[in-house]
Protein backbone atom coordinates (compact mmCIF):
# COMPACT_ATOMS: atom_id res chain seq x y z
CA UNK A 1 0.00 0.00 0.00
CA UNK A 2 2.92 2.55 0.87
CA UNK A 3 4.41 1.45 -2.50
CA UNK A 4 0.93 2.43 -3.84
CA UNK A 5 0.97 5.82 -2.32
CA UNK A 6 4.30 6.50 -2.60
CA UNK A 7 3.71 6.29 -6.81
CA UNK A 8 0.57 8.71 -6.47
CA UNK A 9 2.74 11.01 -4.95
CA UNK A 10 5.92 10.26 -7.62
CA UNK A 11 2.96 11.09 -10.40
CA UNK A 12 1.69 14.20 -9.13
CA UNK A 13 5.64 15.48 -8.83
CA UNK A 14 6.29 14.14 -12.25
CA UNK A 15 2.63 16.30 -13.79
CA UNK A 16 4.57 19.62 -11.73
CA UNK A 17 7.95 18.89 -13.79
CA UNK A 18 10.15 16.85 -11.61
CA UNK A 19 12.25 14.18 -12.80
CA UNK A 20 12.15 10.97 -10.18
CA UNK A 21 15.71 10.16 -9.63
CA UNK A 22 17.59 7.19 -9.38
CA UNK A 23 20.08 8.20 -6.37
CA UNK A 24 18.83 10.93 -3.17
CA UNK A 25 22.28 12.44 -3.38
CA UNK A 26 20.90 14.35 -6.53
CA UNK A 27 17.37 15.03 -5.39
CA UNK A 28 15.80 18.49 -4.52
CA UNK A 29 13.12 17.10 -2.96
CA UNK A 30 13.69 13.61 -0.67
CA UNK A 31 10.58 12.02 0.85
CA UNK A 32 10.44 9.09 3.20
CA UNK A 33 6.92 7.04 3.11
CA UNK A 34 7.05 6.01 6.61
CA UNK A 35 5.40 2.43 8.00
CA UNK A 36 4.40 2.30 11.38
CA UNK A 37 3.45 -1.74 11.39
CA UNK A 38 6.36 -2.57 13.70
CA UNK A 39 9.15 -0.73 15.51
CA UNK A 40 11.86 -1.58 13.20
CA UNK A 41 10.58 -0.05 10.33
CA UNK A 42 10.21 3.59 11.89
CA UNK A 43 13.50 3.04 13.62
CA UNK A 44 14.79 2.70 9.84
CA UNK A 45 12.99 5.20 8.45
CA UNK A 46 14.86 7.70 11.27
CA UNK A 47 18.10 6.01 10.71
CA UNK A 48 17.34 6.96 7.09
CA UNK A 49 16.21 10.51 7.56
CA UNK A 50 19.51 11.48 10.14
CA UNK A 51 21.82 10.12 7.45
CA UNK A 52 20.29 12.11 4.95
CA UNK A 53 20.64 15.24 6.43
CA UNK A 54 24.25 15.58 6.58
CA UNK A 55 23.84 16.41 2.97
CA UNK A 56 21.92 19.68 4.17
CA UNK A 57 25.17 21.70 4.32
CA UNK A 58 26.16 21.11 0.56
CA UNK A 59 22.93 20.99 -0.96
CA UNK A 60 20.66 23.93 1.22
CA UNK A 61 18.33 24.06 -0.70
CA UNK A 62 17.09 20.77 -0.62
CA UNK A 63 13.94 20.01 1.06
CA UNK A 64 13.01 16.97 3.45
CA UNK A 65 9.83 15.28 4.45
CA UNK A 66 8.29 12.12 5.82
CA UNK A 67 4.83 11.04 4.79
CA UNK A 68 2.81 8.33 5.53
CA UNK A 69 1.81 6.18 8.51
CA UNK A 70 4.88 7.20 11.42
CA UNK A 71 4.18 10.73 10.39
CA UNK A 72 0.15 11.11 10.79
CA UNK A 73 1.05 9.19 14.26
CA UNK A 74 3.81 10.94 15.44
CA UNK A 75 2.99 14.62 13.51
CA UNK A 76 5.35 17.70 14.68
CA UNK A 77 7.03 15.85 17.15
CA UNK A 78 9.71 14.69 14.27
CA UNK A 79 10.38 17.92 13.87
CA UNK A 80 12.05 17.74 17.85
CA UNK A 81 14.92 15.85 16.94
CA UNK A 82 15.57 16.21 13.28
CA UNK A 83 16.57 19.85 12.45
CA UNK A 84 16.47 19.78 9.11
CA UNK A 85 13.08 18.01 8.30
CA UNK A 86 10.78 20.40 6.18
CA UNK A 87 7.75 18.70 5.53
CA UNK A 88 5.56 15.95 7.65
CA UNK A 89 2.83 14.70 5.75
CA UNK A 90 0.15 12.01 7.17
CA UNK A 91 -1.83 9.15 5.35
CA UNK A 92 -5.06 11.70 3.90
CA UNK A 93 -2.65 13.97 2.63
CA UNK A 94 -0.28 12.57 -0.20
CA UNK A 95 -2.13 14.55 -2.49
CA UNK A 96 -0.82 17.75 -0.63
CA UNK A 97 2.86 16.77 -0.97
CA UNK A 98 3.65 18.39 -4.33
CA UNK A 99 2.20 21.37 -3.25
CA UNK A 100 3.64 21.58 0.36
CA UNK A 101 7.36 20.37 -1.51
CA UNK A 102 7.23 22.54 -5.05
CA UNK A 103 6.22 26.13 -2.42
CA UNK A 104 9.28 25.19 -0.22
CA UNK A 105 11.74 24.53 -2.77
CA UNK A 106 10.79 27.68 -5.10
CA UNK A 107 10.90 29.51 -2.51
CA UNK A 108 14.42 28.42 -1.42
CA UNK A 109 16.04 28.50 -5.19
CA UNK A 110 14.67 32.03 -5.69
CA UNK A 111 16.06 33.22 -2.69
CA UNK A 112 20.03 31.33 -3.69
CA UNK A 113 19.43 33.37 -6.93
CA UNK A 114 19.57 36.48 -4.84
CA UNK A 115 22.20 34.98 -2.03
CA UNK A 116 23.64 31.27 -1.91
CA UNK A 117 23.63 32.34 1.90
CA UNK A 118 19.80 32.80 2.31
CA UNK A 119 18.82 29.35 0.32
CA UNK A 120 17.84 27.73 3.77
CA UNK A 121 15.13 29.21 6.02
CA UNK A 122 13.72 27.27 8.51
CA UNK A 123 9.78 27.06 7.43
CA UNK A 124 8.05 23.81 7.79
CA UNK A 125 5.10 22.10 6.96
CA UNK A 126 3.13 19.48 9.14
CA UNK A 127 0.01 18.29 8.01
CA UNK A 128 -1.84 15.41 9.50
CA UNK A 129 -5.46 16.48 9.49
CA UNK A 130 -8.14 14.31 7.98
CA UNK A 131 -9.35 14.55 4.80
CA UNK A 132 -12.82 13.53 3.42
CA UNK A 133 -12.78 11.64 0.01
CA UNK A 134 -9.09 11.32 0.61
CA UNK A 135 -9.26 7.61 -0.69
CA UNK A 136 -10.37 9.16 -4.17
CA UNK A 137 -6.94 10.66 -4.80
CA UNK A 138 -4.71 7.81 -5.10
CA UNK A 139 -5.37 7.06 -8.33
CA UNK A 140 -2.16 7.89 -10.66
CA UNK A 141 0.58 6.01 -11.80
CA UNK A 142 3.91 6.18 -12.75
CA UNK A 143 3.87 3.13 -15.20
CA UNK A 144 8.02 2.10 -16.28
CA UNK A 145 8.30 0.76 -19.89
CA UNK A 146 7.25 -2.77 -19.89
CA UNK A 147 5.32 -2.91 -17.10
CA UNK A 148 3.17 -5.48 -16.74
CA UNK A 149 1.83 -5.32 -13.56
CA UNK A 150 -0.06 -2.39 -10.77
CA UNK A 151 -1.27 -2.07 -7.70
CA UNK A 152 -4.82 -0.49 -7.53
CA UNK A 153 -6.09 1.33 -4.43
CA UNK A 154 -9.80 0.47 -3.89
CA UNK A 155 -10.29 1.85 -0.24
CA UNK A 156 -8.55 3.49 2.71
CA UNK A 157 -8.55 2.80 6.26
CA UNK A 158 -9.50 -0.34 9.09
CA UNK A 159 -12.84 -0.32 11.00
CA UNK A 160 -11.21 -3.37 13.48
CA UNK A 161 -9.02 -2.65 16.25
CA UNK A 162 -6.81 -5.76 16.52
CA UNK A 163 -4.81 -4.89 19.64
CA UNK A 164 -0.98 -4.87 18.30
CA UNK A 165 -2.20 -2.55 15.23
CA UNK A 166 -1.30 1.03 14.98
CA UNK A 167 -3.24 0.94 11.47
CA UNK A 168 -6.95 2.58 12.80
CA UNK A 169 -5.28 5.23 14.04
CA UNK A 170 -2.93 5.99 11.20
CA UNK A 171 -5.04 5.41 8.24
CA UNK A 172 -8.57 6.06 9.41
CA UNK A 173 -11.83 4.32 9.10
CA UNK A 174 -12.53 2.47 6.17
CA UNK A 175 -13.46 4.45 2.94
CA UNK A 176 -14.29 2.70 -0.57
CA UNK A 177 -13.59 4.59 -3.97
CA UNK A 178 -16.71 3.97 -6.47
CA UNK A 179 -16.71 0.94 -8.46
CA UNK A 180 -16.91 2.98 -12.06
CA UNK A 181 -13.59 5.13 -10.75
CA UNK A 182 -11.63 1.64 -10.17
CA UNK A 183 -12.67 0.34 -13.04
CA UNK A 184 -11.70 3.12 -15.11
CA UNK A 185 -8.38 2.82 -13.59
CA UNK A 186 -7.59 -0.64 -14.20
CA UNK A 187 -8.32 0.60 -18.32
CA UNK A 188 -5.77 2.86 -18.09
CA UNK A 189 -3.28 0.56 -17.05
CA UNK A 190 -4.40 -2.17 -19.30
CA UNK A 191 -4.40 0.75 -21.93
CA UNK A 192 -0.10 1.43 -20.80
CA UNK A 193 0.61 -2.47 -21.32
CA UNK A 194 -0.08 -3.80 -17.91
CA UNK A 195 -1.52 -7.02 -17.67
CA UNK A 196 -2.55 -7.61 -14.11
CA UNK A 197 -3.59 -5.72 -11.39
CA UNK A 198 -3.92 -6.43 -7.61
CA UNK A 199 -6.39 -4.32 -5.66
CA UNK A 200 -5.44 -2.88 -2.32
CA UNK A 201 -7.13 -2.40 0.72
CA UNK A 202 -6.58 -2.93 4.54
CA UNK A 203 -9.48 -5.28 4.96
CA UNK A 204 -10.02 -5.51 0.86
CA UNK A 205 -12.84 -7.70 1.02
CA UNK A 206 -15.10 -5.32 3.15
CA UNK A 207 -14.60 -2.77 0.38
CA UNK A 208 -17.64 -0.59 0.40
CA UNK A 209 -19.86 -1.95 2.99
CA UNK A 210 -21.06 1.04 4.31
CA UNK A 211 -21.18 3.33 1.46
CA UNK A 212 -22.68 1.19 -1.31
CA UNK A 213 -25.18 -1.09 -1.36
CA UNK A 214 -25.57 -5.71 -1.45
CA UNK A 215 -27.09 -6.22 -5.56
CA UNK A 216 -28.56 -9.98 -5.70
CA UNK A 217 -26.92 -10.63 -2.46
CA UNK A 218 -23.33 -9.53 -3.85
CA UNK A 219 -20.82 -7.61 -1.54
CA UNK A 220 -19.48 -4.75 -3.34
CA UNK A 221 -16.21 -6.13 -3.38
CA UNK A 222 -17.62 -9.35 -5.39
CA UNK A 223 -19.31 -6.37 -7.52
CA UNK A 224 -15.82 -4.65 -7.95
CA UNK A 225 -13.98 -7.87 -9.41
CA UNK A 226 -16.51 -8.66 -11.93
CA UNK A 227 -16.71 -5.24 -13.21
CA UNK A 228 -12.66 -5.06 -13.20
CA UNK A 229 -12.91 -8.58 -14.93
CA UNK A 230 -14.64 -7.24 -17.88
CA UNK A 231 -11.82 -5.18 -18.28
CA UNK A 232 -10.74 -5.95 -22.14
CA UNK A 233 -6.73 -6.67 -22.02
CA UNK A 234 -6.96 -7.24 -18.90
CA UNK A 235 -5.41 -10.89 -17.68
CA UNK A 236 -5.18 -11.69 -14.21
CA UNK A 237 -6.65 -9.96 -10.76
CA UNK A 238 -5.20 -10.19 -7.67
CA UNK A 239 -6.06 -8.73 -3.99
CA UNK A 240 -4.88 -8.15 -0.60
CA UNK A 241 -5.23 -8.40 2.12
CA UNK A 242 -8.22 -10.49 2.85
CA UNK A 243 -9.99 -10.70 6.50
CA UNK A 244 -12.43 -13.88 7.72
CA UNK A 245 -14.79 -11.21 8.51
CA UNK A 246 -16.95 -10.43 5.50
CA UNK A 247 -15.59 -13.35 3.49
CA UNK A 248 -18.92 -15.11 2.57
CA UNK A 249 -20.12 -17.52 0.50
CA UNK A 250 -20.22 -14.72 -3.20
CA UNK A 251 -16.39 -14.50 -2.43
CA UNK A 252 -15.86 -17.80 -2.44
CA UNK A 253 -18.12 -18.66 -5.77
CA UNK A 254 -16.57 -15.70 -7.49
CA UNK A 255 -13.19 -18.04 -7.70
CA UNK A 256 -15.48 -20.49 -9.56
CA UNK A 257 -16.98 -18.47 -12.49
CA UNK A 258 -14.23 -15.38 -12.54
CA UNK A 259 -11.03 -17.20 -13.76
CA UNK A 260 -9.01 -14.04 -14.43
CA UNK A 261 -8.89 -14.38 -10.36
CA UNK A 262 -5.77 -15.76 -10.01
CA UNK A 263 -5.37 -19.06 -8.02
CA UNK A 264 -4.01 -17.12 -5.01
CA UNK A 265 -4.72 -15.58 -1.79
CA UNK A 266 -2.65 -13.60 1.02
CA UNK A 267 -4.78 -14.20 3.96
CA UNK A 268 -4.01 -13.23 7.18
CA UNK A 269 -4.55 -15.77 10.12
CA UNK A 270 -2.10 -14.28 12.84
CA UNK A 271 -2.23 -17.02 15.28
CA UNK A 272 -3.75 -20.92 15.58
CA UNK A 273 -4.90 -20.29 18.96
CA UNK A 274 -8.53 -19.08 19.85
CA UNK A 275 -7.03 -17.39 23.06
CA UNK A 276 -4.60 -15.64 21.64
CA UNK A 277 -6.86 -14.47 18.94
CA UNK A 278 -9.25 -12.92 21.41
CA UNK A 279 -6.40 -11.38 22.78
CA UNK A 280 -5.53 -10.04 19.73
CA UNK A 281 -9.30 -8.76 19.20
CA UNK A 282 -9.05 -10.87 15.90
CA UNK A 283 -13.05 -11.58 15.96
CA UNK A 284 -12.72 -15.01 14.39
CA UNK A 285 -11.74 -18.37 15.90
CA UNK A 286 -9.24 -20.70 14.53
CA UNK A 287 -12.14 -23.11 13.30
CA UNK A 288 -13.19 -20.50 11.10
CA UNK A 289 -10.37 -19.75 9.37
CA UNK A 290 -9.68 -23.17 8.72
CA UNK A 291 -13.33 -23.51 7.47
CA UNK A 292 -12.60 -20.51 4.89
CA UNK A 293 -9.73 -22.01 3.68
CA UNK A 294 -11.53 -25.49 3.05
CA UNK A 295 -13.83 -23.51 1.24
CA UNK A 296 -11.84 -21.76 -0.77
CA UNK A 297 -9.95 -24.80 -1.65
CA UNK A 298 -13.39 -26.80 -2.67
CA UNK A 299 -13.70 -23.34 -5.00
CA UNK A 300 -10.51 -23.24 -6.83
CA UNK A 301 -8.78 -26.72 -5.90
CA UNK A 302 -4.70 -25.50 -6.82
CA UNK A 303 -5.47 -22.68 -5.04
CA UNK A 304 -2.30 -21.27 -3.31
CA UNK A 305 -3.12 -19.52 0.36
CA UNK A 306 0.02 -17.57 1.71
CA UNK A 307 -0.38 -15.85 5.72
CA UNK A 308 1.19 -13.51 7.88
CA UNK A 309 1.77 -14.92 11.46
CA UNK A 310 2.41 -13.27 14.85
CA UNK A 311 4.98 -15.28 17.12
CA UNK A 312 5.60 -14.56 21.03
CA UNK A 313 2.38 -12.40 21.00
CA UNK A 314 1.96 -11.30 25.05
CA UNK A 315 0.25 -14.47 27.05
CA UNK A 316 1.02 -17.00 24.74
CA UNK A 317 1.68 -20.14 25.81
CA UNK A 318 3.89 -22.89 24.48
CA UNK A 319 0.14 -24.92 23.82
CA UNK A 320 -0.67 -21.71 22.38
CA UNK A 321 2.45 -21.68 20.29
CA UNK A 322 1.97 -25.62 19.33
CA UNK A 323 -1.61 -24.93 18.08
CA UNK A 324 -0.19 -22.33 15.39
CA UNK A 325 2.36 -24.69 14.35
CA UNK A 326 -0.47 -27.61 14.29
CA UNK A 327 -2.85 -25.28 11.81
CA UNK A 328 0.12 -24.04 9.56
CA UNK A 329 0.55 -27.87 9.07
CA UNK A 330 -3.00 -28.45 8.49
CA UNK A 331 -3.36 -25.95 6.38
CA UNK A 332 -0.09 -26.78 4.29
CA UNK A 333 0.37 -22.85 3.72
CA UNK A 334 1.96 -21.99 0.34
CA UNK A 335 4.21 -19.37 2.64
CA UNK A 336 4.09 -17.01 5.37
CA UNK A 337 5.31 -14.12 6.75
CA UNK A 338 6.19 -14.95 9.92
CA UNK A 339 6.82 -12.14 12.52
CA UNK A 340 8.05 -11.60 16.11
CA UNK A 341 5.27 -9.24 18.13
CA UNK A 342 6.85 -6.08 18.60
CA UNK A 343 4.90 -3.59 20.96
CA UNK A 344 3.47 -0.31 19.23
CA UNK A 345 3.03 2.30 20.76
CA UNK A 346 -0.70 3.42 21.84
CA UNK A 347 -1.91 0.24 21.12
CA UNK A 348 -3.53 -2.30 24.08
CA UNK A 349 -1.16 -5.00 23.26
CA UNK A 350 1.98 -2.59 24.42
CA UNK A 351 0.32 -3.03 28.21
CA UNK A 352 -0.65 -6.02 28.34
CA UNK A 353 0.34 -8.58 31.25
CA UNK A 354 2.63 -11.43 29.90
CA UNK A 355 5.20 -9.83 27.60
CA UNK A 356 7.58 -12.27 26.75
CA UNK A 357 11.23 -12.46 26.57
CA UNK A 358 13.03 -11.50 22.64
CA UNK A 359 14.81 -15.07 23.20
CA UNK A 360 11.49 -17.12 22.83
CA UNK A 361 9.89 -14.96 20.40
CA UNK A 362 13.08 -15.90 18.86
CA UNK A 363 13.25 -19.25 19.51
CA UNK A 364 9.18 -19.75 18.14
CA UNK A 365 10.19 -17.50 15.19
CA UNK A 366 12.87 -19.80 14.00
CA UNK A 367 10.71 -22.86 14.93
CA UNK A 368 8.25 -22.05 12.84
CA UNK A 369 9.67 -20.80 10.28
CA UNK A 370 11.54 -24.24 9.56
CA UNK A 371 8.21 -25.50 9.20
CA UNK A 372 6.64 -22.52 6.28
CA UNK A 373 10.04 -23.31 4.82
CA UNK A 374 9.47 -26.87 4.22
CA UNK A 375 6.03 -26.91 3.41
CA UNK A 376 6.99 -23.88 0.39
CA UNK A 377 9.52 -26.46 -0.11
CA UNK A 378 7.35 -29.17 -0.81
CA UNK A 379 4.42 -27.21 -2.49
CA UNK A 380 7.41 -26.05 -4.74
CA UNK A 381 9.03 -29.59 -5.65
CA UNK A 382 5.40 -31.03 -6.94
CA UNK A 383 5.01 -28.52 -9.59
CA UNK A 384 8.34 -30.18 -11.06
CA UNK A 385 7.38 -31.53 -14.45
CA UNK A 386 4.29 -29.69 -14.93
CA UNK A 387 3.62 -27.12 -17.33
CA UNK A 388 2.31 -23.69 -15.35
CA UNK A 389 1.05 -20.29 -16.88
CA UNK A 390 3.34 -17.54 -15.85
CA UNK A 391 2.82 -13.74 -16.84
CA UNK A 392 6.24 -12.59 -18.09
CA UNK A 393 7.37 -9.52 -15.65
CA UNK A 394 10.76 -8.75 -17.04
CA UNK A 395 14.23 -9.21 -16.48
CA UNK A 396 15.00 -11.31 -13.21
CA UNK A 397 15.89 -9.45 -10.25
CA UNK A 398 19.09 -11.58 -9.39
CA UNK A 399 20.11 -12.09 -13.00
CA UNK A 400 19.68 -9.48 -15.72
CA UNK A 401 20.51 -12.40 -18.31
CA UNK A 402 17.56 -14.39 -17.22
CA UNK A 403 13.73 -13.55 -17.56
CA UNK A 404 11.62 -13.78 -14.71
CA UNK A 405 7.31 -14.49 -14.12
CA UNK A 406 4.78 -15.42 -11.47
CA UNK A 407 2.18 -18.16 -12.19
CA UNK A 408 -1.06 -17.64 -10.80
CA UNK A 409 -0.13 -18.98 -7.22
CA UNK A 410 2.24 -16.50 -7.02
CA UNK A 411 4.80 -18.15 -7.29
CA UNK A 412 8.13 -16.81 -8.71
CA UNK A 413 9.63 -18.91 -12.20
CA UNK A 414 12.96 -17.93 -13.92
CA UNK A 415 13.88 -19.05 -17.65
CA UNK A 416 16.11 -17.89 -20.55
CA UNK A 417 13.65 -16.14 -23.26
CA UNK A 418 13.49 -12.90 -25.14
CA UNK A 419 12.81 -9.83 -22.88
CA UNK A 420 11.14 -7.60 -25.98
CA UNK A 421 8.59 -10.80 -27.54
CA UNK A 422 8.24 -12.34 -23.44
CA UNK A 423 7.71 -9.33 -21.38
CA UNK A 424 3.70 -8.87 -20.99
CA UNK A 425 2.90 -12.29 -22.41
CA UNK A 426 1.28 -15.75 -21.13
CA UNK A 427 2.43 -18.78 -21.65
CA UNK A 428 3.09 -22.35 -20.71
CA UNK A 429 6.64 -22.79 -18.64
CA UNK A 430 7.52 -26.43 -18.19
CA UNK A 431 9.11 -26.53 -13.99
CA UNK A 432 12.20 -28.40 -14.40
CA UNK A 433 13.30 -27.42 -11.17
CA UNK A 434 11.95 -25.88 -7.87
CA UNK A 435 13.58 -24.43 -4.36
CA UNK A 436 11.08 -22.95 -1.68
CA UNK A 437 11.43 -19.51 -3.11
CA UNK A 438 12.05 -20.23 -6.83
CA UNK A 439 11.03 -22.36 -9.72
CA UNK A 440 12.93 -22.81 -12.88
CA UNK A 441 11.66 -23.87 -15.94
CA UNK A 442 11.87 -23.39 -20.00
CA UNK A 443 9.16 -21.84 -21.86
CA UNK A 444 7.04 -24.35 -23.86
CA UNK A 445 7.08 -22.76 -27.13
CA UNK A 446 4.18 -23.11 -29.96
S1 LIG B 1 -7.55 -5.71 10.35
FE1 LIG B 1 -6.42 -5.46 12.25
S2 LIG B 1 -4.26 -5.76 11.58
FE2 LIG B 1 -5.43 -5.34 9.73
S3 LIG B 1 -5.26 -3.12 9.46
FE3 LIG B 1 -7.17 -3.50 10.59
S4 LIG B 1 -6.59 -3.27 12.75
FE4 LIG B 1 -4.70 -3.54 11.60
Amino acid sequence: MNERDSEQVARMFVEGGYTVTSSEFDADAILVNTCSVRDQAEQKALGKMGIMGKQRRKKPHVVYGYMGCMAQSRGNELFKNTPHLDVVVGTQKYHKVFQYVDSILSKRLERRMDDPSLSFTGESICDIEEEKDSQNTIRDHVTKKNQTTAFVSIMQGCNMRCSFCIVPDTRGKERGRPISDIVDECRGLVSKGVREVTLLGQIVNLYGRTEFPKVDGKSPFVQLLEAVHEVKGLERIRFTSPHPIGYRSDLVEAFTYLPKLCSHIHFPMQSGSDAILKKMRRPYKHEKFVEICNRMKAARPDLAITTDIIVGFPGETDEDFQATVATVKELEFDNAFVFRYSKRRNTPAAEMEGQLPESVKEDRNQELLKVVNELAMKKNEVLVGTRQQVLCTGPSKTNKERLMGRTGQNKVVIFDGDEQRMTGEVFEVLIEEATGFSLYGTPVLK
